[in-house]
């Protein structure tokens, strides 16, 4: 593995591959399974990711606003795409690009099949969002006879998948309200089901109800979060690989006596004679300030080099006193020697917002399977 010359987040198509196989035999057999490439992938690059999760055998994507799904079909990305939160003013575009738009409120599902019907579509495929309990978007279930209504009267769209989103999978002291949601899935998806005489796709569970409902897989599952490596659980985490690295190399070291001070508003102070080492990626780039004044800190040849004063906006400080290195050397920002997880955790957030965090600044290089 060649050693970076710049900040780049390395991403490991490999472990990508064994995550996707890990999670499809989860989900169980028959039950196809939606890679949710949203929010660039999770900062991986959904038209990469895509590709490879195409060549691996997923059946579905899933994005979350129109744009997202056009630059997967840009890409040459054939397979149903699942918009999970379109707006009316994409309806066109939806349509011309042979995207599936969640449907998840009355004005919605309104509004969709005018355009449907106005540019001439017979059985043009949705899915229907039904609330749960999330309390984001959806139908509940007061509102399933307006939604059968609508649909009773045109033809221009047809039902292809009904779903719902679970709030609290990986929480084990949810589990009660959890199975709620489930039945209360279950309860009104079969009350479309009889009523339209035909049986869409039935969908709930994320990566954390796959592993902990796998009960609750119907007839498709929709995994994110698992896919780049991380199940919201050490338990579920122990069969996943983490597919980014974050890496940057020392660009500058410096020597300080005691007194002298790091950075803006001089927040670190030395106490004596320490080394210290600028390395080229900040808070533009996804590194929370939150992790500064020593709450974080990054790997340098194997050996753990604190974060000192405020992170800038390019730039952080490290001390590598006692640490044989060099200006240009690698350094590990996240990645084996130091958990996403647990740097997620200093920045005081969840591996969700840290990954899909880290800034299209940063370059993305594939290490091939
Ligand atoms: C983001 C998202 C997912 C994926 O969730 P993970 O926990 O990352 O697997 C699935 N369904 C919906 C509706 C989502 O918004």
């Amino acid at each position: 593995m060649q050693k970076t010359r710049e900040t780049v987040l390395e991403i490991d198509l490999g472990a990508l591959a064994h995550n996707y196989r890990y999670l499809r035999e989860k989900a169980g057999k028959g039950v196809k399974f939606l890679g949710v490439v949203k929010a660039f992938a999770y900062g991986n690059d959904e038209v990469v990711i895509a590709k490879k999760l195409s060549a691996l055998g997923v059946d579905y994507f899933g994005v979350a606003y129109t744009s997202e799904g056009v630059s997967l079909r840009k890409a040459g990305i054939e397979k149903p795409v699942l918009i999970l939160h379109p707006q009316s003013f994409n309806f066109e575009e939806i349509i011309e690009n042979c995207l599936e738009p969640s449907i998840y409120s009355e004005f919605v599902l309104k509004e969709f099949i005018k355009t449907a019907e106005r540019l001439g579509q017979k059985d043009y495929p949705v899915h229907i969002k039904l609330n749960t309990g999330l309390n984001r978007l959806g139908f509940s279930e007061p509102e399933i006879s307006k939604v059968l209504e609508h649909l009773s009267n045109t033809t221009a769209i047809r039902i292809k998948g009904l779903y719902s989103h679970l709030a609290a999978s990986e929480d084990w002291k949810e589990r009660e309200f959890t199975l709620g949601q489930i039945n209360r899935f279950r309860k009104m998806a079969f009350e479309i089901v009889n009523a339209i005489g035909y049986h869409p796709l039935l969908h709930i569970t994320n990566t954390s109800g796959i592993v902990n409902y796998p009960e609750a897989a119907f007839d498709m599952v929709r995994a994110g979060l698992g896919l780049y490596g991380f199940g919201n659980d050490p338990e579920i985490d122990k069969h996943l690989k983490p597919i980014g690295t974050l890496k940057t190399i020392v660009s500058q070291i410096m020597k300080l006596q005691p007194g002298d001070t790091v950075g803006y508003n001089r927040a670190y102070k030395a106490q004596e004679e320490i080394t210290i080492a600028t390395l080229p990626l900040g808070y533009a780039d996804g590194i929370s300030r939150q992790l500064g004044n020593e709450r974080s800190g990054v790997y340098i040849n194997g050996y753990f080099a604190p974060l000192i004063g405020n992170v800038c906006m390019d730039m952080i400080m490290v001390n590598i006193s006692g640490i044989a290195c060099e200006e240009g050397d690698e350094v590990i920002v996240f990645g084996k020697e130091q958990p996403v997880t647990e740097f997620a955790k200093q920045a005081g957030t969840i591996s969700y917002e840290l990954i899909a965090g880290i800034s299209q600044r940063v370059k993305r290089v594939y290490l091939p399977e």
